[in-house]
């Protein structure tokens, strides 16, 4: 017989166990599946500082306190991956690689995963010199040159970050224009070793035993420049990956589901939480603000 649960909430990041502590306190029976590791994008984030009532803290540390208060209410983590959701009379069935569940409602909260830059055989150098997080590979390269793509916050943290550490950082973005915060962009204009690259599209990767080098192409002057890197850390935002649950709920042209504010989608008692949502603000705040949300909403549903 499959277990049977309340309320079965779709990945462990902010927005997923931030909605099974609201739903534990509600007095609903919960269960969490995670494909990976508890806590989702933040555990890379070295501190937070923009996270109301917490001055300051690490990713790590944040992601383990919402993991404790969720399992200390009693809400489940089982470390298995969802592989689909089908609507039954009265609830849904969800099919993981570890066994079938049943579930009153259903909280999306798949988060997003790092976008690549597309470039051919780019994942051939991924642990070759090519990383998608500075904080887990950063260490790697201590006394090295790298550089890092992207134009955004993240893109902005990372190379102050590596800038640390690093001999050279080199911020390669694909516009004259960086996107991410002023601030972040004064403290990189500050540091002796960081360079900006900027207008350029990326062009190749080479070495031979590990990343040697990058080759870039001014898009103004058409002209390529070899960059001598270690290491490339992509920060050029995420992708969401929702394809497994459009039997069930509205995708948008980049695959967010379509759900409000309210958090509701187009299938009655499927709910979507965090960053795998339409909307516009990406954060943690607005992350943990979904998961109460959806929560309160499932609940309402349940006593519908
Ligand atoms: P983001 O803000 O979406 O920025 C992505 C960057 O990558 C942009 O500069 C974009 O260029 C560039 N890009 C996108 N696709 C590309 C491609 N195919 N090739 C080359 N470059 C590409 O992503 P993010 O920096 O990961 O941040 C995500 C969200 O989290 C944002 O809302 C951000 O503010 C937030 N965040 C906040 C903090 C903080 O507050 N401390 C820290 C990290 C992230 P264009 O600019 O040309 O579009």
């Amino acid at each position: 017989m499959s277990e049977t649960y309340d309320i079965v909430i779709v990945g462990a990041g902010t927005a997923g166990l931030s909605a099974a502590i609201y739903a534990a306190r509600s007095g609903k029976s919960v269960m969490v599946f995670e494909q990976m590791s508890y806590g989702g994008q933040i555990v890379n984030t070295p501190e937070v500082a923009n996270y109301p009532g917490i001055a300051s803290i690490s990713g790590f540390d944040f992601a383990q306190g919402l993991y404790d208060q969720a399992t200390g209410l009693g809400a489940k983590v089982g470390f298995e991956s969802v592989l689909s959701a089908h609507k039954k009379e009265d609830g849904f069935i969800v099919k993981t690689d570890g066994g079938e569940y049943e579930a009153g409602a259903l909280i999306l909260a798949t988060g997003a995963k790092n976008r690549p830059l597309g470039m051919e055989h780019e994942e051939e150098w991924v642990g070759a010199g090519v990383s998608y997080c500075a904080t887990c590979d950063g260490a790697f390269f201590k006394d090295r040159e790298v550089a890092v793509a992207g134009g955004g916050n993240t893109a902005l943290e990372d190379a102050i970050f590596l800038s640390e550490y690093c001999s050279r950082v080199y911020l390669i973005h694909r516009r004259n224009e960086l996107r991410g915060e002023k601030h972040l962009q004064d403290v990189l204009r500050g540091r002796e070793n960081v360079e900006f690259v900027l207008n350029v599209a990326m062009k190749e990767l080479r070495g031979r035993d590990g990343l040697e080098e990058v080759v870039v192409t001014d898009k103004e002057t058409g002209e390529d420049r070899v960059i001598p890197v270690a290491g490339l850390f992509v920060a050029i935002g995420q992708m969401p990956e929702n394809g497994r649950f459009a039997n069930l709920v509205n995708l948008d042209d980049k695959g967010y589901i379509v759900a409000g504010e309210d958090c509701r989608t187009a299938a009655g008692g499927v709910f979507a939480a965090g960053d795998c949502r339409t909307k516009e603000v990406r954060q943690l705040t607005t992350a943990a603000a979904d998961g109460a949300v959806a929560a309160l909403a499932a609940c309402a549903y349940l006593r519908e």
